[in-house]
């Protein structure tokens, strides 16, 4: 799979909660990116929720074409699948990104995708405030049922641990192919994201950076999994740097975040 004719993977790493939903999103305001979520679950999940073109699988123009009866997801491995999208967007789309990221089981995916793409994989390194990782991951819980539960400071090392493996295992590859990898932080992205875009497209060789104001009109997103931003896609002055905890999250649980991740956070500029 060499050449420039072929359509590029760019690969989303780093922890969950992170902001790869809303950094594909804004991707594919290019006309020539195809945003496809997290394929490691397409792959490897039965339930497959609706995609984020209002379709089903099954009536989705995008992946009807691969997740087949004969196919169905589940059958697939990560790889398999997307080396299939690869080669069905050829012709269609410049750059496929996959935001998979590099969590637990998926260490060495930008290791194992590189040996087979070569040049033509990029990793996007993404990275988020720790405590706003652990504070995402609530769930929807409310701040006095979080404070009164004496279960979150296990759950917060569990996070944190799973936050530097993460982090750590896009680090590796960014020491091995430092001309294939971008570190990207959630809050610049956030706060700035017209002028992150363009830095992305720059220093990754992806093209013209898309404009903002083309976000909605954008037909060629088709996230299976993700946060439900892939659902409700957000106009420019809609994304805002989500900072929540600053406010509500107490000061021990704090301390306990910053201690466990110090030597990173300080890396990123936390
Ligand atoms: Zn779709």
């Amino acid at each position: 799979m060499q050449g420039s004719t072929l359509t590029r993977l760019v690969y989303v790493g780093g922890y969950g909660r992170s902001g790869s939903t809303l950094l594909e999103y804004l991707l594919a305001a290019s006309a020539d990116v195809v945003a496809c979520g997290e394929v490691v679950l397409a792959a490897k999940r039965k339930d497959i929720p609706r995609c984020s073109c209002g379709q089903t699988r099954e009536t989705c123009s995008f992946w009807s074409r691969l997740l087949t009866p004969e196919r169905p997801p589940g059958s697939w491995t990560h790889e398999g699948l997307m080396l299939a999208l690869l080669d069905d967007c050829r012709d269609r789309f410049a750059v496929l990104v996959d935001s998979s990221k590099t969590a637990r089981g998926s260490f060495l995916t930008p290791f194992a995708f590189r040996r087979r793409l070569g040049d033509d994989f990029k990793l996007i390194h993404l990275v988020r405030e720790p405590h706003g990782v652990c504070w995402s991951r609530r769930s929807g819980k409310r701040v006095s049922d979080v404070e009164n539960s004496p279960r979150r400071f296990a759950r917060y090392v569990r996070t944190v641990a799973g936050w530097l493996a993460a982090n750590m295992a896009c680090e590796a590859f960014g020491q091995r192919y430092p001309n294939q990898y971008m570190r990207v932080r959630y809050e610049d992205l956030a706060s700035a994201p017209e002028e992150t875009l363009r830095t992305i497209f720059e220093r990754l060789h992806l093209g013209p950076a898309p404009r903002l104001d083309n976000l909605k009109a954008s037909g060629n997103r088709h996230q299976l999994f993700g946060n439900r931003v892939r659902l409700h896609a957000p106009g420019p002055s809609e994304i805002r740097h989500d900072a929540r905890w600053r406010n509500e999250m107490a000061a021990p649980d704090r301390m306990l975040i910053s201690a466990l991740s110090w030597p990173l956070r300080r890396r990123y500029g936390y």
